[in-house]
């Protein structure tokens, strides 16, 4: 990594290790702003109308995912997708071997009902049939991604990361060998149990989790394209996320979780959940760390620690970002981009 001070920075191409890139037609339209800095990224499975749930599933998908990048870019992009499936109740250890096969490196699993899709989520961690496909992935060396949330009765969506961290402390003592991510971690508390956990446990941080509180959403009128899940949280909350982002700790590294939606979707009177940042992401990350005064640790957050934790070879190609202030559009495509219509620091050359 190269910093100029208040001028240029030239590092390592990303792993972006928590990304959307939907389906077709959102599909063609998003992905060139993930490829711009990414040279990985993993794409999650909850697609509709078909999601990713088998080998023949990961296969199609990366297919849709490649045809997208020669449609949306030049042919000698440096990027490849890094392919998941999604856990139901009804994944087998025979879907696990499959889905390896077929290319798949992780496994997602999104409690039932605490976000966009996951209306088929997992209802049960720990019924035999389930524990017997965390052995599998773990036989597999296939990751388990976790969605850390629980949508409990009488539970504010503010809690509910809370309720789910005795499950991830479990399955993390359960499992020693399983690598598992906290996905989008975004609590004090999340941060401390995966600090507390074994070196088999780590977290993705999002960039707009290392900016938002709870008041962004809702605070001072409704802000729809704040809103995601899991939710923007307290001020001590992201204090901590800052905090683990910029620690040099190899357990916290990027999953931008940059989530389109169109935004007739987005400002409806129920809005969709998920930001779309890619837009504006090495941007934002920079003007972040800059302004905690660690801009030397960036790099290890983007490009290294993810890398690591993945068993996966570091980046080779750079990007270069230069002190050249912008505004973010206002729209993109059918999107509203993270920030839009306001200013940035750096841009990406
Ligand atoms: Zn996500």
């Amino acid at each position: 990594m190269k910093i100029i001070p208040n001028e240029r920075i030239t590092m390592r191409r990303f792993d972006d290790l928590h990304c959307h890139f939907r389906l077709n037609p959102l599909l063609t339209e998003v992905l060139p702003y993930t490829t711009r800095y990414a040279s990985r990224a993993i794409a999650m499975p909850n697609t509709r109308p078909r999601a990713i749930l088998t080998g023949k599933d990961v296969i199609w998908y990366r297919n849709e995912i490649m045809k997208a990048l020669e449609v949306s870019s030049d042919s000698e992009a440096d990027f490849e997708p890094l392919m998941t499936i999604e856990i139901r109740d009804n994944t087998s250890s025979k879907m696990i071997e499959e889905a390896c096969r077929a290319g798949a490196i992780a496994g997602k699993v999104y409690p039932l009902g605490v976000t966009t899709n996951s209306d088929e989520g997992l209802k049960n961690f720990f019924k035999p049939e389930i524990l017997d496909t965390f052995w599998a992935m773990q036989d597999e060396g296939m990751l388990l991604l976790l969605h850390g949330e629980l949508d409990l009765p009488r539970t504010l969506v503010t809690k509910r990361e809370r309720a789910f961290l005795p499950i991830l402390r479990t399955l993390a003592e359960k499992f020693p060998e399983l690598k598992i991510v906290l996905e989008h971690v975004s609590s004090e508390r999340g941060i401390n149990m995966v600090e507390r956990l074994g070196d088999n446990v780590a977290a993705t941080i999002t960039a707009h989790h290392l900016c938002l509180t709870l008041n962004d959403v809702i605070g001072d009128g409704i802000r729809p394209h704040h809103g995601c899940n899991p939710m923007p949280k307290d001020f001590h909350d992201l204090d901590a996320l800052l905090r683990a982002a910029t620690s040099g700790d190899p357990k916290f590294f990027l999953g931008s979780d940059s989530a389109p939606h169109p935004k007739e979707k987005k400002e409806g009177a129920k809005g969709s959940c998920g930001v779309f940042t890619a837009p504006v992401l090495p941007e934002l990350l920079a003007e972040i760390f800059e302004k905690e005064g660690k801009l030397d640790r960036l790099e290890d957050f983007t490009s290294r620690f993810g890398a690591e934790f993945y068993g996966l070879p570091l980046n080779q190609g750079t990007i270069t970002l230069v002190k050249n202030k912008w505004i973010v559009p206002e729209q993109i495509g059918s999107v509203v981009p993270f920030r839009a219509g306001t200013e940035l620091q750096w841009r990406h050359q």
